[in-house]
């Protein structure tokens, strides 16, 4: 198998690159699978897999990637309270919602009950008006619940107090 820099086998991302006037790449499509197969990845984890693949890629060119992607509304960029760095996915434009473990920092998705932007309506808007309403949900998953259930010195956590990061968190 050959190692082309724009896969034949992936019309697709090169095509969506091109509708949205931006020059397809083998880095710009290297990171569109990528997150397509591995949702809410931060810049730092797709270049530690992408780098062996692609020798031209580095920190700097991932960054302008997702920026260029996020700009194109190819990928969304989030950024959740319990992760420490930016995040990035493929789903875009469906106002989708993430629930995140305050333990170990496990993101899913969860589909708006709503199902259009804003999804909730502000008391007051101090005259802006409201295109999005950013919801995170935030818990406890039920493999940390489990564990903390196991630990001796077992306390809840709490939204105001999260407990220490577990040891799975440090090779997410
Ligand atoms: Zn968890
Ligand atoms: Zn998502
Ligand atoms: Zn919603």
């Amino acid at each position: 198998m050959t190692s082309p820099s724009i896969p034949a086998e992936h019309p697709a991302w090169a095509d969506r690159l091109r509708a949205v006037g931006l020059r397809v790449t083998g880095g710009r499509v290297a990171v569109l699978e990528y997150l397509e197969a591995h949702p809410h990845s931060s810049a730092a984890e797709v270049l530690e897999v992408l780098e062996p693949q692609l020798p031209s890629i580095s920190a700097q060119s991932v960054h302008n990637i997702v920026h260029d992607l996020t700009e194109h509304e190819l990928i969304r960029r989030i950024d959740l309270p319990d992760s420490t760095a930016a995040r990035y996915e493929t789903r875009t434009r469906d106002n989708h919602h993430h629930v995140q473990c305050v333990v170990c920092g496990r993101i899913e998705d969860v589909d708006c009950a709503v199902g259009h932007a804003p999804c909730l309506t502000p008391s007051q808007t101090h005259g802006i008006r409201v295109l999005v309403a950013e919801v995170t949900y935030r818990g406890v998953c039920a493999d940390c619940e489990a564990e903390i259930h196991d630990d001796d010195h077992s306390h809840h956590p709490s939204i105001a107090a999260p407990a220490a990061p577990t040891e799975r968190s440090a090779h997410v």
